[in-house]
């Protein structure tokens, strides 16, 4: 299970897994010794305090898969910088997401290929619980409009 935590970002360490019916649910932390501030680029070591920070990913073994990350808020102790604490990111998920980039890819995949309707049929049966307006959203984002993709 720690390789396929480490297969999404190897800064990711595995603690622990449930399951229901249909849903992983995976436990994972950060290895990190050191965490840069984005608004100074200053190493810190100090966390301030963990938060849990839950998102989806791709699915295993037909379960869908959460992610619950024990996410750091850490002390900048750069007294320069204008902030004095910042949480840590990570590279396969946008900060604001609740979905990682390489699901928001094999969505956006599917989604290309076939209607918006159908489109959430067929990753709500195999992926991800998805809403055609979830999935219009991304392909915006994506700067891929509904009436040139192909139907
Ligand atoms: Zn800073």
């Amino acid at each position: 299970m720690d390789e396929l935590v480490k297969m999404l970002d190897k800064n990711l360490s595995y603690l622990s897994h449930e399951y229901d019916d249909d849903v992983f649910y995976i436990f994972v932390a950060s290895n990190r010794k050191g965490v840069t501030c984005p608004f100074c680029g200053h190493k810190s070591t100090r966390a301030h305090s963990t938060y849990h920070k839950s998102f989806q990913d791709l699915p295993i073994q037909e379960k869908k898969v959460i992610i619950i990350l024990a996410n750091r808020k850490m002390f900048c102790d750069n007294l320069e910088c204008n902030h004095t604490t910042f949480a840590e990111r990570f590279d396969f998920i946008d900060d604001k997401s609740k979905k990682t980039k390489r699901l928001e890819d094999e969505i956006l995949d599917i989604s290309l290929n076939c209607s918006t309707v159908k489109a959430s049929q067929i990753l709500r049966e195999n992926v991800v619980d998805i809403g055609r307006s979830t999935i219009s959203n991304l392909l915006k984002k994506k700067g891929i409009s509904q009436s040139t993709k192909k139907k």
